[in-house]
């Protein structure tokens, strides 16, 4: 059995910009522009990047919520972008999504048996008294009761709404689980306790996670890995120890730098970018941080830095750092 369970492959989303009167495409944005990344199994890759840096749109693309425009993506061994419908249907019985926002993603109208059971009405799985039994369980496992299957939504903390959202995604034993974002829309002492669960239940149930934040703080602890995002492109990869010691990337400092440190020795100079982040739609030449990076070279305008290894699996795109 492969180490990796996920491999993703030149991956790429772009989104055609139509105009004029005939309505003819004038552009792309490239949400997702060229990115190559793999988890293995029992891992925890973050995704971390401002928004509308992509990181969402790759989590989805790879689920195939939304189509690809190219590149590959292997899950378990399996070309998934070059499946069916309905093969496509049954494989996302192991790759699942948790979405921020909860209350948007659990059917108001439904209580909580109904949506849980759901996905195994969806595929076929076991007869009425066993989805019951294993509605019952899963909210146990997330730490609620079995009697919260008879309520409904609008009755349960946010905390508790990303716990039924979890129960949700576990319904069908998945390997991969992609979580968008999980504990953004969540206060700061309810988030740590849905981290802790999802740490948890990873070790219990051997899961994989693509976590998605936009703060490096709240990747920090869950993540075995962390990839930086920006403007569609993965710009730095590294262990989560090597990423918070020694950021190479000079976005990635910048963004470590305004993550508050408990330690008051740790005093660190705080990297403030200038301008904003540029539109997808029309992103700058050669390494497109460059329009606001604090070390911008010559060559940064006009060549594209590739996206390298600088040693122990420490991947990083920045013409500061040579292998050759
Ligand atoms: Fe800055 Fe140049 Fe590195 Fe881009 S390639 S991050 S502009 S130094």
């Amino acid at each position: 059995m492969a180490e990796e369970l996920l491999v993703v492959s030149n991956l790429k989303k772009y989104y055609p910009i139509t105009g004029g009167v005939l309505g003819s495409e004038i552009g792309v944005v490239k949400a997702v522009d060229d990115i190559s990344f793999s988890i293995r199994r029992g891992e925890t890759l973050g995704l971390v990047g401002e928004s509308g840096c992509g990181k969402s749109t790759t989590g989805r693309s790879l689920l195939r919520l939304i189509e690809p425009t190219s590149g590959k993506v292997y899950f378990d061994g399996v070309d998934v972008t070059a499946l069916k419908p309905e093969e496509m249907r049954k494989m996302r019985r192991d790759m699942q999504i948790v979405f921020q926002d909860p209350f948007a993603s659990l059917n108001p109208r439904h209580n909580i048996a109904k949506i849980l059971e759901e996905p195994l009405i969806v595929h076929g799985v076991g007869s009425s008294a066993e989805r019951r039994k294993r509605v019952e369980h899963m909210l146990e496992v997330v730490g609620l009761n079995s009697y919260h299957a008879r309520r409904y939504p609008h009755q349960f903390s946010g905390g508790q709404r990303q716990r039924i959202g979890i129960a949700r995604a576990l319904m069908l034993n998945p390997k991969l689980i992609v979580a968008d974002e999980p504990v953004s829309a969540l206060d700061v002492s309810i988030q740590s306790q849905v981290l802790n669960l999802m740490q948890d239940l990873q070790r219990e149930m051997g899961l994989t996670y693509l976590f998605i934040a936009h703060d490096l703080s709240v990747v920090r602890h869950i993540s075995d890995r962390v990839g930086v995002m920006y403007l569609g492109r993965i710009v730095e990869l590294a262990t989560s120890s090597q990423l918070y010691t020694k950021p190479l990337h000079p976005y990635t400092q910048a963004l470590l730098s305004a993550v508050p440190v408990p330690d008051p020795d740790d005093v660190r100079e705080r990297v403030i970018l200038q301008g904003d982040v540029p539109s997808p739609a029309n992103p700058p030449s050669g390494c497109t941080f460059h329009t606001r990076c604090p070390h911008v070279m010559e060559e940064c305008r006009t060549v594209r830095p590739p996206f390298q290894d600088v040693g122990d699996g420490h991947y990083v795109a920045c013409h500061l750092y040579k292998t050759d």
